[in-house]
């Protein structure tokens, strides 16, 4: 073939040597990494962090930008929503390949046996919150790049790196920003890779979608000696969750999607209460005597790619409807918080194609599809970016995300790192 025969030869194994040597400066990444302590909300440290991204990367030839998402939810000059983005040519025009993954963490919250923000390394494992998800990820997209360019420096199309900031917050200040404003897009950049823990062996196609609601049933106050004077709001809240168990989650459960969802559980659409609220607070330490006169449910509903969000809004609506036909005194709100649609990419695609290549050539075994149960920073790429080949794949395991000593397992940081190197590698030399 005329375009294979044009290609720069490269060694694999030479790859594969240089990142086994850089195994120590891996961990040491990682662990400088884990120390900015990048917890969202409020946005803390991103600044330093996105900097010293950028000094590592302006040292090994890259181009350097800082953006910053003015205007965004949680920008103020005391916390700056800083992103980083690097970019480095190749000698020849080709494709772009870009690394990206979120610098920002979740709160620590307690449970931690050891300090979250020092980086400890113990066991063949660094520890600290954003190890898993995903400082080792970003650490080792790195190292696999930095490696890549060392062992070939001239392969043809350019390879990005960036931090963004927010992913956790569902990434305005980051990839959304960034995307709006064409840094994800065509003609910049071809394929995208994010480190985001899903497991050293699995590339992720996509993930569900997400509808955030809150619903309001309304009554009327009255004394608690007599609530046959009043109406509490409470009773019809609990009216509705009757619905929900006796209607609409076993309609739920029944459905179920093409996307190869893990767990498996999650291969179904499903509805989580996440909070209620009903009646007066307890200000005074003492319970109000009152009828409550509102109640307030939080509903966490997630759609499958077969699915639309105006049937899954309007599937919720019409119970709400018909408990209005049917209840004396049932008044309802149902109020839009946030909503991504699901995406999915196609495994055959070049950027997923490549990287379960390399997964077969790193660790001798195929690659599983899956696809993420919860959203992550691809909606935007996909939906604004409207660049469609991008998975997400990186060392960390998925069930230790956001947990307490949260730790990423050194050897699968090395093998990803491999296998990001070898994709990159395919894909800057395809040819259109
Ligand atoms: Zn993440």
């Amino acid at each position: 073939m005329a375009a294979e025969a044009h290609r720069p030869a490269y060694s694999p194994e030479k790859l594969f040597k240089l990142i086994e040597e850089r195994r120590d400066e891996l961990v040491e990444l990682t662990r400088e990494l884990i120390r900015f302590p990048t917890i969202n909300p409020p946005g803390e440290a991103y600044q330093p962090c996105a900097e010293f991204i950028g000094r590592r990367l302006k040292s090994r030839g890259f181009q350097v930008e800082y953006v910053r998402a003015t205007g965004t939810p949680g920008d103020e000059d005391r916390y700056p929503r800083i992103n980083v983005i690097a970019r480095r040519e190749g000698s020849t025009p080709g494709p772009t390949v870009h690394f990206n993954s979120h610098i920002d963490v979740v709160q620590t919250g307690g449970g931690w046996t050891l300090d979250p923000f020092a980086g400890i390394v113990k066991d063949g494992k660094v520890y600290g919150r954003g190890a898993c998800d995903m400082k080792g990820g970003l650490a080792a997209s790195i190292i696999a790049v930095e490696a890549l360019i060392d062992a070939h420096p001239h392969m043809p199309g350019a390879l990005e790196i960036s931090g963004t900031v927010d992913e956790e917050s569902g990434g305005f200040g980051g990839v959304h920003y960034l995307a709006e404003r064409g840094w994800f897009s065509a003609p910049r950049v071809d394929h995208v890779i994010i480190p985001e823990p899903l497991n050293v062996d699995r590339v992720c196609i996509g993930h569900r979608g997400v509808w955030w609601a809150e619903i309001e049933t309304r009554g009327r106050m009255a004394h608690g000696s007599m609530p046959f004077l009043g109406d509490c709001a409470i009773r019809h809240m609990h009216a509705f969750i009757e619905r929900l168990e006796r209607d609409l989650y076993p309609r739920l459960a029944a459905r179920s999607t093409a996307m190869p969802v893990v767990p498996s559980g999650a291969r179904h659409s499903t509805l989580n209460i996440n909070s209620i609220h009903g009646g007066q607070p307890e200000t005074t330490g003492y319970p109000a005597p009152s009828v409550a006169d509102s109640c307030r449910m939080i509903i966490d509903r997630r759609l499958l790619i077969e699915e639309d969000m105006d049937s899954v809004k309007g599937e919720v609506r019409q119970l709400l409807e018909q408990l209005g036909r049917e209840r004396d005194g049932f008044r309802f709100q149902m109020r839009d918080i946030f909503e991504v649609r699901p995406t999915m990419t196609d495994r055959d695609g070049p950027v997923a194609r490549s990287t379960a290549a390399a997964i077969r050539a790193v660790l001798g075994r195929d690659a599983e599809f899956i696809c993420s149960p919860g959203t992550y920073d691809q909606k935007h790429i996909d939906r604004i970016g409207k660049l469609r080949d991008c998975i997400a794949y990186g060392p960390g395991i998925l069930d230790l995300a956001h947990q307490p000593d949260e730790y990423v397992v050194i050897d699968d940081m090395v093998n990803s790192a491999k296998v990001m190197a070898l994709a990159a590698a395919a894909l800057v030399q395809r040819t259109a």
